[in-house]
C-alpha cells in the first residue's frame, strides 16, 4: 500500500509517559532516581511495533529484542556524553513570561530558536523537541540507505526521547520536585507507579500514523505534557499532608538491599487521584513512537523491509567502549539533570 500524507488523518491525539524504578536511601536526603528499572521505556517501545503497517511490522517483530533493550540506550549514555542529558528534557518555564503564553512565541524550530538563544542556552535548558526532528532525520536516512543496523537503533533511541516528552517532569525546572520539597516526584511518577499499575493498563491503542508536521506535534507532546504539572505538584503535596510523612515511605528488598520506596497506600492514592493520566500518556506514547517509526518509513519512500530481515543481532547493547566515540562537545554551565 502506498502511504500518503491525509489532511483526514488525526494527527493530534498526543499524550504520555515512562522509565526507571525509583529508589531513594535510608537516611531523609531527598530521594534519587535510579535509573535501573527502565520498564516504561521498553514496554513502549515493545508495543509500539504493534501499532505498524504490515510492511514494517515483520522487521520490528523480528528484532523486538532489541528494539526492547536499546530504548534505555539513550538513558545509558548521559552518564559518558556531556551533550547527551539535555536531549531528554526541556525546562518549559525558563521560557514562561508572564504576559504572554509561550506557546504562542516560544521559536520553534531550531534555526530560530538557536538565532534567539544560542546553541549553549537552549542546550543548558535542554533541546528534546529539536534532538526527536533530530533522530527522525536519522532514522528516515537509514531507511533511504537500507541500513538495517542503524534503522534499528534509531528506532530504538527516538522511542527513548518520544516517550521523554510524554512525561510532565521532563518539562520543567523542577524536575524532581527540588524547588517545592517534593523531591523524589520523578521517579514517584514515571518509575514507581508504573512499577505498580501498569500491567492494569489499557494498551490497545490502535494504529499508527503518519506525521504531517512532526516538529508542531513534538510540541503538541511537550505542551500537553506540561499542561499537566500543576496537577501532578499538588495532588502530591495535598496526599503528603493528609498521610503524614511516616505513611508516604515504606521499606521494600530490592534483591540484597532494603530500600526506602514510596508506599503502597501512598501510590495508590496518587495514582488514583491523578485519574488516567499515566496510563493515558503512557498509551499516546506508544502511539507515537509507532507514528514516528511509520513517518521516517514513509518519508524515505516506504522501502521495502523484507531484504533486511533476520541479517543483525539481537539484543546487543552498545558497549561503554563504543560508546565513548560519540562526538561529545562539553557545553560550558550544564547544570545536573536527573532525567
Ligand atoms: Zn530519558
Amino acid at each position: 500500500m502506498l502511504y500518503r500524507f491525509s489532511k483526514g488523518i488525526s494527527s493530534t491525539s498526543i499524550k504520555i509517559w515512562i522509565c526507571s524504578l525509583f529508589l531513594v536511601s535510608f537516611s531523609h536526603q531527598p530521594p534519587k532516581s535510579k535509573p535501573w528499572g527502565f520498564v516504561g521505556h521498553k514496554k513502549i517501545n515493545e508495543l509500539a511495533v504493534y501499532t505498524l503497517p504490515p510492511e514494517m511490522i515483520a522487521f520490528y517483530k523480528a528484532n523486538m529484542d532489541y528494539i526492547i533493550e536499546n530504548s534505555v540506550l539513550p538513558d545509558k549514555r548521559r552518564y559518558i556524553v556531556k551533550e547527551e542529558g539535555p536531549k531528554h528534557y526541556i525546562d518549559l518555564d525558563h521560557y514562561q513570561n508572564d504576559s504572554l503564553d509561550f506557546q504562542e512565541w516560544i521559536p520553534k524550530s531550531w534555526k530560530k530558536a538557536s538565532e534567539i538563544y544560542g546553541r549553549d542556552s537552549l542546550f543548558a535548558y535542554g533541546v528534546l523537541p529539536w534532538n526527536i526532528q533530530w533522530m527522525l532525520k536519522k532514522l528516515q536516512d537509514a531507511f533511504e540507505r537500507g541500513d538495517g543496523p542503524m534503522i534499528l537503533k534509531y528506532s530504538a533511541e527516538i522511542g527513548h526521547y518520544v516517550s521523554d516528552a510524554h512525561v510532565p517532569l521532563h518539562t520543567t525546572e523542577n524536575y524532581n520536585g527540588q524547588l517545592t520539597n517534593q523531591h523524589g516526584i520523578h521517579g514517584l511518577w514515571e518509575s514507581r507507579l508504573v512499577e505498580l499499575y501498569a500491567s492494569d493498563y489499557d494498551f490497545f491503542v490502535g494504529k499508527a500514523f503518519i506525521l504531517e508536521e512532526p516538529l508542531e506535534q513534538t510540541w503538541e507532546i511537550i505542551f500537553k505534557s506540561h499542561s499537566f504539572l500543576p496537577i501532578v505538584f499538588e495532588l502530591e503535596a495535598k496526599i503528603t499532608d493528609s498521610l503524614g510523612l511516616s505513611n508516604k515511605y515504606a521499606f521494600e528488598k530490592r534483591g540484597n538491599q532494603i530500600v526506602q520506596v514510596y508506599s503502597s497506600r501512598f501510590s495508590e492514592i496518587y495514582h488514583a487521584s491523578m485519574e488516567n493520566m499515566v496510563q493515558n500518556r503512557m498509551r499516546d506514547a506508544v502511539l507515537m513512537v509507532g507514528s514516528f517509526w511509520f513517518t521516517a518509513w514513509v518519508n524515505a519512500g516506504q522501502p521495502d523491509l523484507k531484504g533486511l530481515m533476520g541479517k543483525y543481532p539481537k539484543g546487543k547493547l552498545e558497549t561503554i567502549d563504543s560508546l565513548k566515540t560519540y562526538d561529545s562537545k562539553v557545553i560550558p554551565n550544564q547544570r545536573e539533570h536527573e532525567h
